[in-house]
């Protein structure tokens, strides 16, 4: 019953004490983390796990980061790491946050804020010695969690119930917490879509709806880090719907068009297949999404901040002046759009042709995936191979510089490609000779 109850503003949570105790896993009593909590203790005041590490550590996932808070400055912080024999980066030091390194392991450790007035990224914060307050500014229930060395659960703001029942809602008044940072907005639907069961949070969708014009201000960096982690959640097409249907996602991604497409792409990436080597990819998926030709790829890239490479990864998805990979064409034809796209591009195309398809015939067996499999499998094994002869074979064969160079070089690669790619150095050197012969008479 509780899933279909629509929550309202009366549900506003109640501030609670500690609630709950987690078992003890292997990154909580790992040395390093130990020592980082014994050279943060030392002072007498306690640190606790925050934000996303103990979200995670309640459901029992992975843990990716490691973030810690306290109530000691952070000039206190540096100096006990470092008295324990710790190294300390001072990455935040304005906002309150150094990293602390041992080895490979990197620790977030923050000393507790609380907002004093927000202006986006720049919100101003002052130290405190108070958990609640630290808790108050953060941005979701599920995120506004601490945790104890030994696992006590602290929960001013009922996130512990709000992550039993998938419900990802924000601390305090949705409308206002959005206004301080227009960034939560896209992080509502990124929790939502890795945390949050349908149907979300009413007043908290309906502040998103209200408030999506102010995306635009954001910058594109911080649109696409979100962006490219919603797209890699379990449902991405899902995710993307909700914005679409709230009329959130036409302010950064007018483009999106092809929910369908993305679904059965996200499945294929995510479980429909196994192969060694392969990854899930975000470009991919907002590829697959969005309607646009070579031109409209570009200006997504440069929306979203792109690096050269991944707009030019971006554009080469979809660019439809070569044909998609499918099992329908011969091996040579395959072969040579290998030679061409080269593997990586190749892979992308054929997983979105291969999804397309399963959008529109969604009946799609496991006897109609094999030759798709084979397909893939043979392109993420194929080496690249390059032509055997190049201009300078030409000129050594007493061909003057200038167009004709080119010309008898490209004649020598469609032979070749016309073979197979099977033709060595000394065949293509003869073919190039033979050429070379007959263009002179
Ligand atoms: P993950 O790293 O798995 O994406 P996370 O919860 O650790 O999830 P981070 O972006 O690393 O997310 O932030 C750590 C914590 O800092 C969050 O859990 C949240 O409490 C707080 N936080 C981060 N960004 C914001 C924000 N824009 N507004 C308010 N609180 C934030
Ligand atoms: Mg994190």
């Amino acid at each position: 019953m509780s899933r279909h109850k629509h929550f309202t503003e009366d549900d506003e949570p109640e501030i609670e004490g500690p609630k709950g105790q987690v078992a003890p896993q292997p990154w909580m009593t790992s040395e390093s983390t130990q020592a980082v909590l014994r050279a943060l203790a030392s002072s007498g005041s306690e640190a606790r796990f925050v934000g996303g590490c103990v979200r995670d550590a309640v459901l029992k996932r992975a843990v990716k980061d490691i973030d810690i808070a306290t109530p000691l400055e952070p000039v206190e912080v540096m100096r006990l790491l470092e008295a324990a024999g710790i190294r300390v980066i001072p990455t935040g030091l304005a906002h309150g946050t150094v990293t602390a390194v041992i080895g490979k392991e990197h620790f977030e450790i923050t000393t507790l804020r609380h907002d004093v007035e927000s202006f986006g990224r720049h919100a101003r914060v002052a130290f405190t010695d108070d958990w609640e307050a630290d808790a108050m500014r953060r941005d979701f229930t599920i995120n506004a969690l601490s945790m104890s060395a030994d696992g006590m659960i602290h929960d001013p703001v009922n996130g512990l119930a709000d992550l039993g029942r998938g419900l990802v809602r924000f601390v305090g008044d949705p409308q206002s917490r959005i206004k301080e940072d227009v960034l939560r907005l896209l992080r509502f639907f990124r929790f939502h879509a890795y945390y949050g069961h349908p149907p979300a949070h009413v007043p908290s969708l309906a502040a998103c709806r209200a408030l999506a014009h102010l995306l635009p201000n954001l910058s594109g960096e911080r649109i696409r880090g979100e962006m490219l982690r919603l797209f890699m959640a379990p449902d991405p097409a899902g995710a993307l719907s909700l914005m679409q249907g709230e009329k959130v996602l036409p302010h950064i991604l007018p483009e999106a068009r092809h929910f369908g497409r993305l679904r059965q792409l996200a499945w294929l990436e995510d479980r429909g297949f196994h192969l060694p080597g392969f990854k899930p990819d975000p470009t991919r998926r907002l590829a697959i999404l969005v309607e646009a030709d070579a031109k409209g790829a570009e200006s997504i890239a440069a929306r979203f901040k792109f690096s050269n490479q991944e707009a030019e990864r971006l554009v080469r998805m979809r660019t439809a002046s070569t044909a998609l990979p499918t099992p329908a064409l011969s091996s040579k034809e395959r072969r040579r759009l290998l030679y061409r796209l080269g593997a990586d591009c190749f892979v992308d195309r054929a997983l979105i042709a291969w999804a397309g398809l399963r959008d529109v015939d969604p009946r799609s067996d496991a006897a109609a995936s094999e030759p798709w499999m084979q397909m893939l499998q043979e392109a993420m094994l194929w080496q690249p191979v390059e032509c055997p002869i190049k201009g300078r074979d030409a000129l050594a064969l007493g061909i003057p510089q200038g167009r004709r160079v080119g010309e008898v070089v490209e004649a020598v690669r469609s032979w070749w490609e016309e073979g197979d790619y099977r033709a060595g150095r000394e065949e293509a050197l003869a073919e190039l000779a033979r050429l070379a012969a007959m263009k002179t008479h």
